[in-house]
């Protein structure tokens, strides 16, 4: 999880019973700008100016702490500074300021956390400056100071102490804020430390916190301007309409654009649902053949005398039915691409009239006497191992080697997690594009799940729980049952007294067979067994 990955609408809920605003499990108290602008003035009046800003900056930071413990507790962030740079979407929601974290140094082992961040609109400022037309030689964002303070030492785990250094009130077009641990044992540091301990005055800061907090109610109401807000801070990555933060993709994507360019045959390896047609029509889009047409054909999906007519083409009369000629895919596809899926499916006769297809560049159809030169360029994809295919003679060694001249290897989704989220979130909008989004808890399911069906499968996950959900957010009781029974362990859903290894694995290939809707084929290619092999076992265990 990371900060950018916080969606206000997914953390602001309202209590069904009560009806009060929650974030996360903590009741929420609303309150305005105005209100508070009052309240710094009676504090300045009845205290002074150093009383008024110890006691501010002493509110901010409890609202800073309790803050950072609320959204630690929903969300496991990546790393303390994912979580510590989380507090620049609830500052926004909160409508308090528009942070910009310019820099960022920790170690946490030494508890040392040393930052520095720009507010841009911060509340207080625009607030003074609406009030006030001079300049104002003092910093007054006070409450904004407690605020970082409070969320920086609950992420760090240690006391953070931040300034600010320049302020709009000031003349300055922003507000900028300086924090350091005390583990720096600075003097100065010590000093402004001092400046914001108070005697006790209970009562009165209670009657004060009372009124300020009454009056946020306002600020959090507005609602458009969160909306607005959240669309600019949120965009999901999208790069040529695909989907994906991980490295993996970006470099799958990185070296599929350099073979774009080439003529050079390409080899797509990965699991079912990785998208590997996606990656096929990227190479195919960004090459010098996009004006040109691309074919697709699935070698898995269509008997063998279709398959090859369809590849190949033929002429009236070849075979019973042939009532016309027809141009084969290879010839149709021009001088575009022309994609393979499902290669290692392909019949060993069909192989080898490919082989001397992509060998002599010309095609003759079934039945037919003239050569036609093939001009599309081949991309081809498995979610087999082809190298496996060759061993036990199914698959052409020749043909391999000029099929996968530039190998592509799409990893699994459990192996880039970090594409989870934002391709779940971008699977609901589409579908929904006014959705409430993820409860946290079903963030932390859908980011744990093996998901051996791949990118496919979570978009099935996606579309069913939408639906399960309704209007609401959707939370982990509308998950398919194999999202949840994964659950946090792998163990789990296995109940009674410790299972036996037989038991574990008919469980396990039970839960397999349903990930992929009862396909035996795809259940043994997965659990790499044969299909004999699974076969035996489910004549065992018949459930
Ligand atoms: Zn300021």
């Amino acid at each position: 999880m990371r900060a950018s990955d916080i969606k206000i609408e997914e953390i602001i809920k309202r209590d069904p019973k009560s009806g009060f605003p929650l974030f996360g499990s903590h009741r929420l108290m609303l309150s305005g700008i105005a209100s508070l602008k009052r309240f710094g003035d009676d504090l300045n009046l009845a205290l002074g100016h150093d009383k008024m800003r110890a006691i501010l900056t002493r509110l901010g930071y409890e609202n800073g702490l309790t803050a950072a413990m609320a959204i630690g507790e929903m969300y496991e962030f990546d790393s303390p500074l994912e979580w510590l740079k989380s507090a620049r979407s609830l500052l926004i929601m909160a409508g308090i300021v528009n942070l910009e974290f310019t820099t960022l140094n920790l170690d946490y082992d030494s508890k040392r956390l040393e930052f520095s961040v720009l507010g841009h609109e911060s509340f207080e400022a625009a607030n003074y400056s609406a009030n006030n037309p001079d300049k104002n030689p003092n910093t007054i964002c006070n409450l904004l100071v407690g605020l970082l303070s409070g969320f920086a030492s609950a992420v760090l785990g240690q006391e953070v102490l931040v300034r600010e250094t320049q302020c709009m009130v000031q003349g300055n077009d922003i507000c900028v804020f300086e924090g350091k641990s005390v583990s720096f044992d600075e003097a100065d540091l010590k000093a402004w430390q001092k400046q914001l301990t108070l005697e006790p005055l209970d009562e009165e800061i209670t009657r004060l916190k009372a009124e300020l907090e009454r009056s946020r109610e306002d600020l959090i109401r507005r609602d458009t301007e969160i909306k607005r807000l959240r669309k600019k801070v949120l965009s999901p990555e999208i790069t040529h309409g695909l989907i994906y933060r991980s490295k993996s993709m970006s470099n799958i994507l990185n070296l599929a654009s350099k073979v774009a360019a080439t003529d050079v045959s390409v080899l797509i390896q990965g699991e079912s649902g990785t998208g590997k047609e996606l990656i096929a029509r990227f190479i195919h889009k960004h090459s010098s053949r996009k004006k040109d047409p691309f074919l697709a054909v699935n070698c898995a999906a269509m008997p063998e005398t279709l398959l090859e007519s369809e590849l190949f083409g033929h002429v009236r009369g070849a075979f019973t039915g042939a009532a016309n000629d027809k141009k084969g895919l290879l010839i149709a596809a021009g001088r575009g691409t022309f994609f393979l899926d499902e290669v290692g499916e392909m019949p060993m006769d069909i192989q080898a009239k490919l082989l001397r297809v992509l060998q002599e560049k010309e095609v003759r159809p079934l039945g037919g006497t003239a050569m036609e030169p093939v001009h599309a360029r081949i991309i081809a994809a498995t979610n087999r191992d082809l190298k496996t295919l060759i061993k036990s003679g199914r698959f052409r060694e020749d043909l391999y080697y000029r099929l996968s001249v530039f190998p592509l290897t799409i990893e699994p989704l459990r192996r880039r997690r970090e594409d989870i989220l934002i391709l779940a979130r971008h699977f609901l909008s589409s579908i929904r594009p006014d959705h409430h989004g993820f409860d946290p808890r079903t963030v932390r399911y859908l980011e744990k799940y093996s998901w051996p069906g791949n990118v496919r499968e979570l978009q099935n996950c996606i579309e069913y729980s939408s639906v399960m959900a309704g209007n609401n957010s959707i939370l982990s009781d509308h998950l398919p049952p194999a999202v949840i029974s994964e659950g946090p362990s792998l163990f789990s859903s296995l109940t009674g007294d410790v299972p036996s290894l037989a038991e574990i694995e008919a469980h396990y290939i039970q839960w397999v067979l349903n990930q992929v809707q009862g396909n035996k084929k795809e259940a043994a290619r997965i659990l790499n067994i044969g299909s004999a092999t699974l076969w035996r076992h489910l004549k065992k265990h018949p459930d």
